[in-house]
């Protein structure tokens, strides 16, 4: 008999009617045993994501003692969801009590912003008639914060294999001291992951609000052709460059044990969705570019000094001020005699930027620094890359007759991408300009 974890979003659980319709796609296929939810997302895009509004109660929470004012409108959310439902038996009125009285107890950010799921996952599990397992029982975390594996594994695929059917919930697991922690935001995917791979499921089904995977972002270009297939070194570089319809380490669980994920669509669950598979499986497809990603706000320190290259351990003194500083760089593309920083704009502010300036000129005295500020990535993703002679001077091209001035490349050792980084302001254009060279425009004709 065949196995499979399905993972539910916030953008198909929004409200009653679309838990309704949740509900019986996983009645509708007897291999779905085990659902993973996340806490209700928007009804509509002026609305606010449980989450968000948990995010809100803890700081209510931390100023005045209490989060009855932002708890009143999570009650009234999930009452309403109750009654959509039918479900007035369910008592939920007193599983929002105890919640309140929790939050307003532990007085901890990520204790709060985990109750979306778990009381999503009562409430699921209640009108499915199956079991809740709490993640906390399922899912640890080691002391530095990281997804501790080993521990988690063998104990999903013990508690498991007891049961026939459950509902756990997503974002959150517990931590090394024993308390709830959670993943970063989106972090479900990885919950619903990590519970495929633990219990040797055949197939790891994503329920979203789009058809699958997109070559790019709709917001950006309407209706963008869809993936049928992608690899799961696609789908990391794609995601983790910001086409964030599935969390960037969802993958890591499931690649690990060769399980396909199936992204598919709540609103119309008959459409085949994205199939994102083992690169053994991989089957080609006809496009040179399989999707455009990208992600705003970074800046770019340039290094210039002559004869770089011949400087043993140059770039070695330059990360151990980043190091120093506690600041992960996003990409270090180099010259001879030039070495590039790309690094997201949050960590440098409050004056840490001239801070680091002065750091690195004491520790490598570079000819010459320069700062690119508001800057763009943008990454064009496909393994037909490496094997089409002329990729990047369509693309470059592509940009030059748009009009967009490309301030950085960086084309990745694996020849599965090339960045771009360009002004905050151009972000929109670039893709669009990419898209329609790569997906709208026949091969060798000119744009
Ligand atoms: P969920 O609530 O199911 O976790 P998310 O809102 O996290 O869903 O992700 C789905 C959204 O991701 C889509 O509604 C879409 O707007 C956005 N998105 C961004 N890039 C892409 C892409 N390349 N393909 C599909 N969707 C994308
Ligand atoms: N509810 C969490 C969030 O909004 C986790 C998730 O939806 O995946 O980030
Ligand atoms: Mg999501």
């Amino acid at each position: 008999m065949r196995l499979t974890v399905c993972k539910f979003g916030g953008s198909s659980l929004a409200d009653g009617n679309n838990i309704a319709r949740a509900a019986d796609i996983v009645k509708g296929d007897p291999a779905r045993r085990f659902v993973v939810v996340s806490a209700p997302g928007k009804r509509f895009s002026a609305d606010e994501k449980i989450t968000d509004m948990l995010y809100a109660c803890y700081r209510e929470c931390e100023a005045d003692g209490s989060c009855a004012a932002s708890f009143a409108k999570i009650r009234k959310r999930f009452t309403s969801i109750v009654a959509e439902l039918g479900m007035e038996g369910f008592g939920i009125e007193g599983v929002l009590d105890e919640t309140e009285r929790a939050i307003e107890q532990k007085r901890s950010a990520d204790f709060t912003a985990s109750r979306g799921e778990y009381l999503n996952a009562r409430l699921i599990a209640a009108l499915l008639g199956w079991e809740f397992i709490d993640a906390s029982e399922l899912i640890f975390f080691d002391k530095r914060g990281a997804f501790d594996e080993a521990r988690s594994y063998p104990v999903i695929a013990a508690r498991l294999a007891a049961c026939e059917h459950a509902v756990i919930p997503g974002f959150y697991g517990t931590g090394a001291d024993g308390e709830i922690r959670t993943f970063s935001r989106g972090g479900s995917d990885v919950s619903g992951s990590i519970i495929a791979r633990g219990v040797g499921a055949d197939l790891y089904e994503n329920w979203t609000d789009v058809s699958g995977f997109l070559a790019c972002d709709p917001r950006i270009v309407s209706k963008p052709q869809k993936m049928e297939k992608i690899s799961y070194k696609e789908l990391r570089e794609l995601s983790y460059m910001g086409a964030n319809v599935l969390h960037a380490d969802s993958i890591f669980p499931v690649r690990k044990g060769n399980i396909p994920i199936n992204i598919k669509n709540t609103f119309a669950p008959d459409d085949p969705g994205t199939l994102i598979l083992p690169s053994v499986h991989y089957v080609k497809t006809h496009n040179i570019v399989t999707g455009i990603a990208g992600k705003k706000d970074f800046t770019v320190l340039f290094l210039e000094k002559s004869m770089m290259n011949s400087e043993v351990g140059f770039a070695r003194r330059v990360l151990s001020v980043l190091e120093k500083e506690n600041i992960g760089f996003e990409h270090m593309p180099s010259g001879i005699d030039t070495l590039s920083l790309v690094i997201e704009s949050r960590y440098l502010a409050g004056g840490v930027l001239e801070r680091l300036i002065d750091e690195i000129r004491d520790a490598v005295a570079p000819d010459y620094v320069r700062v690119l500020e508001n800057i763009a990535l943008v990454a064009t993703v496909g393994h037909g890359m490496a094997s089409n002679v002329g990729t990047s001077a369509r693309l470059f091209g592509a940009l030059s007759q748009a009009g967009i001035n490309i301030r950085m490349i960086d084309q990745g050792s694996s020849e599965l991408n090339i960045i771009v980084g360009i002004d905050n302001a151009d972000y929109e254009r670039c893709v669009r300009a990419i898209y329609r060279e790569f997906f709208e425009t026949p091969a060798g004709a000119d744009a």
